[in-house]
């Protein structure tokens, strides 16, 4: 057919592929679930067209756009062809996902099986269970005060007489399980409506300055987190770290620097500073031996690997939000020479709650900051926390355009970000279907994480904008943000997706091949990856379900 040949030609997608999604889509909106239909063709054709625009680089901007406006034409002109799909065992995936879908058992089964692609908005600081940091805390001889005034704060050895060895845990199961409530969010995985949010929030950003002694060694902190990430299908995780081998020396140099608005001249007074050279090469190096020490750990060139060794790893270099400008503007540079030098950090990060009020504050000269040192590094890819809170929240703190901002260009004032992580303040966005446009035809991905967002905000799943990113055709990927400390994982994500949101198997399919062609790895690695996850779907798809009313499915 002319029309979804005029798409293969632009973006190298089969036609029959291309064909097969939107029939399958139009039976859906012939069935009368208008929004799922419509939701389920354009992201399953951007499944597809996502891996062939990642073949040749060129970001979604064009062809998407254009995708969309052929898609919207294209179907009333197939919706009463009749014709087969091409794909029988996606299909026959996809109608039993269909048949299953209200049948709690049989649809936690199918997703406990189902391919999750990458884990793109993790923070290792966050990757890794309570019981592990215990055990390392024990490994290292770490204390904990008794005075629980002192908020749980890790210290260091010897144990003093107001202190308690937190080997104890091992013994007291009640001392053990207080420290796990204290470190994570098991007391916040509750109903989302009746707990103070505010509270949970600040529990939760805590967790990070009382775990801050036993996350030095990022080595045990990845092999953990592989070892997690791998427990739930995942096979890529881009993992955002702040570490440093020295983090003395960075605040040292940080607050040795005065403060300068011409951001080209603070670039060169920074740069100039022996101590800041030193600084990016002891952190690239310390990454490497980490992520190297994490493969011993793990035993991955032993005759009995850990399953962790089989998630690939890549990090992104992340910055704090909630300091000084100076400092804020030191630790970006940093991120930005690193990411620039290191092939294993594949991008840079801003974090941190965004409704502090240093967050707030600051704002825009934070996006001015990432935007301008772009400029110098043109090939460094940034995802950003933005709207990272309610809509109420953003309006009630004049923080309606953060999302706005971040993917604004540097000329406007802007980050320019590639992706953005959370964005759950969409409609507090003065024109929010303007930006939706804007995020489609830039290619901009949206990393949402439906469990951290119930946790840290009380967005009820139900109600998450993530149907809003879908049908205006932004790219979506799913991912955990902090499973460790929040007890969650990918696949968690994704049943929260299936079972709150009206999506349908291509959809899904389609979120889990996003999270490697909109990751930040280099071509090589993305289409090694995606060509993974396409034998793993194909696998998947050669189940034989037994249907919810007895017999086999096909
Ligand atoms: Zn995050």
């Amino acid at each position: 057919m002319k029309l979804t040949r005029l798409v293969t030609d632009i973006l190298g997608v089969s036609s029959l592929a291309i064909l097969t999604a939107i029939i399958a889509a139009m039976s859906r909106v012939r069935s009368g679930d208008r929004l799922r239909g419509l939701v389920d063709a354009r992201a399953s054709v951007w499944g597809m067209a996502v891996a062939a625009v990642s073949r040749d680089r060129m970001r979604g901007a064009f062809g998407t756009t254009f995708l969309l406006a052929v898609l919207a034409a294209g179907c009333a002109q197939v919706a009463g062809s009749g014709a087969q799909p091409a794909d029988a065992r996606e299909a026959a995936t996809a109608a039993y996902f269909d048949s299953i879908r209200d049948e709690p058992a049989m649809l936690a089964a199918f997703l406990e099986r189902m391919p999750v692609g990458g884990d793109i908005h993790h923070h290792l600081g966050g990757g890794v269970r309570t019981p592990e940091l215990i055990r390392m805390a024990m490994d290292d001889r770490l204390c904990l005060p008794r005075d629980h005034a002192a908020q749980w704060v890790l210290q260091s050895p010897p144990c003093g007489e107001d202190e308690r060895p937190i080997a104890e845990a091992l013994e007291d199961i009640a001392f053990r399980r207080e420290i796990e409530r204290r470190w994570s969010m098991l007391d916040y995985l509750g109903d989302s409506t009746s707990m103070d949010r505010i509270a949970a929030s600040e529990h939760f950003f805590a967790s990070f300055g009382k775990l801050a002694l036993v996350q030095r060694d990022i080595s045990r902190l990845l092999a953990a987190a592989r070892t997690l990430a791998a427990g739930s299908g995942v096979i890529y995780l881009e993992t955002a770290t702040s570490h440093t081998p020295d983090p003395e020396a960075r605040d040292a140099l940080a607050g040795s620097v005065g403060w300068n608005d011409d951001l080209a001249a603070l670039r060169r007074t920074v740069l100039a500073d022996p101590r800041f050279a030193a600084l990016r090469d002891a952190t690239i190096e310390s990454l490497a031996q980490g992520l190297e020490a994490s493969d011993r750990l793990l035993g991955c060139n032993t005759g009995v690997p850990d399953p962790g060794c089989g998630v690939f790893v890549r990090f992104q270099h992340l910055t704090v939000r909630t300091f000084e400008p100076v400092v804020v503007f030191v630790n970006l540079l940093l991120a930005y020479e690193i990411a620039a030098a290191s092939p294993l950090v594949v991008g840079i990060n801003l974090a941190a709650a965004e409704t502090h009020p240093v967050a707030l504050r600051d704002y825009d000269l934070h996006m001015r900051m990432l935007g301008e040192l772009a400029a110098y590094y043109p090939a460094v890819r940034r995802s950003l926390h933005a709207g990272e809170m309610l809509d109420a929240q953003a309006a009630a703190l004049g923080a309606e355009r953060h999302i706005r901002l971040a993917v604004a260009p540097a000329e406007a004032g802007g980050a320019a970000a590639h992706r953005l992580g959370h964005a759950v303040a969409l409609k507090a966005d003065p024109q929010p279907d303007a930006l939706l446009v804007q995020m489609r035809r830039r290619g901009v991905a949206i990393e949402i994480s439906p469990e951290s967002n119930r946790q840290l905000l009380g967005v009820d799943p139900v109600n998450h904008p993530l149907v809003d990113y879908l049908t205006a055709g932004v790219p979506v990927v799913l991912a955990t943000d902090d499973p460790g400390l929040m007890l969650s994982d990918l696949r968690r994500q994704f049943a929260l997706a299936a079972r709150n949101v009206a999506v349908s198997y291509p959809t899904l399919k389609a979120l889990a091949t996003n999270s490697i062609a909109y990751s930040f790895l280099p071509q090589v690695d993305r289409q090694r990856l995606l060509r993974r996850l396409e034998g793993d779907f194909a696998v998947f798809e050669a189940t034989r379900w037994e249907t919810p009313h007895g017999g086999g499915a096909r």
